[in-house]
């Protein structure tokens, strides 16, 4: 049996740090939307061992890659002793603030279990998830959330109102921890900002109506990558409804009413080399399909 998972990417639609915790992390709440980009995954079960193959040479093949440690965390927990071959096909640019490696983490917890035959529940899926990655719980069920927390306390929110996104992805190296080191916070705690009734409302009127949503970390990032700002800027003057950088960056998006708009928007700025994709969001974090029996391969089982 070949199970196949297409591992959809997120956006930030808002995103704010409110305190730096003693063990480092910093306590954040964020909106996370998933969109239609998404990487593809084939899983085939094998009769021992995990085997991840990538057809992107910015991802690690070993034991970092989360696919792998999503399926070792898996086998420890169930006990389980098969087997899988993982071959990721990646769309969704690497370490580009659009959650890929998270998604494929997710799109492996979720597979996995009906590879190799064993029941696992959705909480002790969500405690493996939050092990692997704070974003990971976010991508097994996707869709419209507002995660506190490090990212792990989720409260579903129901389905923005709709629109085009465009997304661009600059050719800029930026790393995560990198950038919430250079964040200055405040000496007090924040206290959580978010209204959930009005966010909510809101939400539901997105796009046709404005959206309050910032990214904080933009305070770090933009100042640092003044072309990346500019771009921003044209995008937020391209009649879009929203422009924003996607979690760390250096992913932007934008969301415009319709696709012509969106179209003529990704012609009018100077992307350069950076990667672009223009679609819709989704209410799925991963969506897994039967692909076909085949004759074995040695080691399949
Ligand atoms: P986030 O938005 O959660 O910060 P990101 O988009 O910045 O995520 P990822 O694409 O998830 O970043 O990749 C971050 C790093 O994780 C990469 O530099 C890569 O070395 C490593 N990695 C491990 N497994 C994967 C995977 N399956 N796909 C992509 N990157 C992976």
């Amino acid at each position: 049996m070949i199970l196949r998972a297409k591992a959809h990417a997120k956006v930030n639609l808002h995103l704010e740090v409110l305190h730096r915790r003693e063990d480092g992390y910093h306590e954040v709440e964020t909106i996370l939307q998933s969109v239609g980009l998404h990487d593809t995954l084939h899983l085939r079960r094998l009769r021992s061992g995990i085997k991840v193959r990538c057809d992107h040479p910015g991802v690690p093949l070993d034991r970092t890659n989360l696919c792998w440690r999503a399926a070792r965390a898996l086998r420890a927990h169930t006990g389980v002793r098969k087997g899988v071959q993982i071959d990721i096909h990646k769309r969704i640019p690497v370490a580009a603030g659009l959650g890929g490696g998270s998604a494929d983490a997710a799109a492996c917890l979720l597979a996995l279990p009906r590879l190799w035959d064993v029941q696992v529940e959705p909480e002790e899926l969500h405690a493996l998830a939050a092990r692997l990655g704070a974003d990971v719980p976010f991508f097994l069920r996707g869709g419209t959330q507002l995660a506190r927390g490090v990212g792990e306390v989720l409260t579903p929110l129901s389905a923005s109102g709709g629109g085009w996104y465009l997304i661009i992805t600059p050719r800029i190296e930026l790393s995560t921890a990198w950038v919430y080191e250079h964040l200055r916070m405040g000496l007090t705690h924040a206290p959580p900002k978010v209204n959930l009734a009005n966010y909510k409302s809101l939400l539901a009127r997105f796009p046709e109506r404005p959206w309050p949503g910032f990214n904080r970390l933009g305070d770090v990032v933009l100042p640092a990558f003044p072309a990346l700002h500019r771009l921003l800027l044209q995008l937020q003057d391209s009649g879009a409804r929203l422009a924003m950088l996607s979690g760390s960056g250096p992913s932007l998006f934008a969301v415009y009413l319709a696709l012509e708009e969106t179209e003529k928007a990704k012609e009018s700025v100077d992307v350069g080399e950076a990667f672009t994709w223009i679609g819709r969001s989704t209410n799925f974090g991963v969506e897994i399909d039967c692909e076909r029996e085949r004759s074995p391969d040695p080691g399949d089982q």
